[in-house]
């Protein structure tokens, strides 16, 4: 209690993309050319990887939205619908049913379609 304490420099979203030095082993920072430890001339590190594994996060999140689309359609479906035993306290447009929900399940399918096709 009563205490203060300086967050400014403990920001974790703040920190540098670190790698090691292939010569001392020490954790300096990527943006480095010469390591600040031993005075050695740091070759340029690419990752050719970097891409590919991008690209395939970005499909995984496609297949995973689109099955969030389905079951989104699934569920409004469900209640527009009055299949549920529970009544809804405002009514829902027959458009909802007949037009929306389907064309949301849809193209949730083109997505996961989409995003499996294209993993190849
Ligand atoms: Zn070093």
């Amino acid at each position: 209690m009563g205490t203060t304490q300086n967050l400014a420099h403990g920001s974790p979203g703040a920190v540098a993309p670190l790698r090691q030095c292939p010569f001392c082993g020490k954790t300096i920072s990527r943006t480095f050319t010469q390591c600040p430890a031993c005075r050695e001339t740091l070759p340029d590190v690419q990752q050719p990887n970097a891409a590919p594994v991008e690209s395939k996060r970005g499909r995984d999140r496609r297949v995973r939205r689109g099955l969030l689309y389905m079951l989104l359609a699934a569920v409004i479906h469900y209640f527009s619908g009055g299949y549920s035993a529970m009544s809804l306290p405002y009514p829902i447009a027959p458009v909802v049913t007949v037009y929306l929900s389907p064309l949301l399940f849809l193209s949730g399918l083109g997505l996961v379609i989409y995003g499996f096709l294209s993993k190849r």
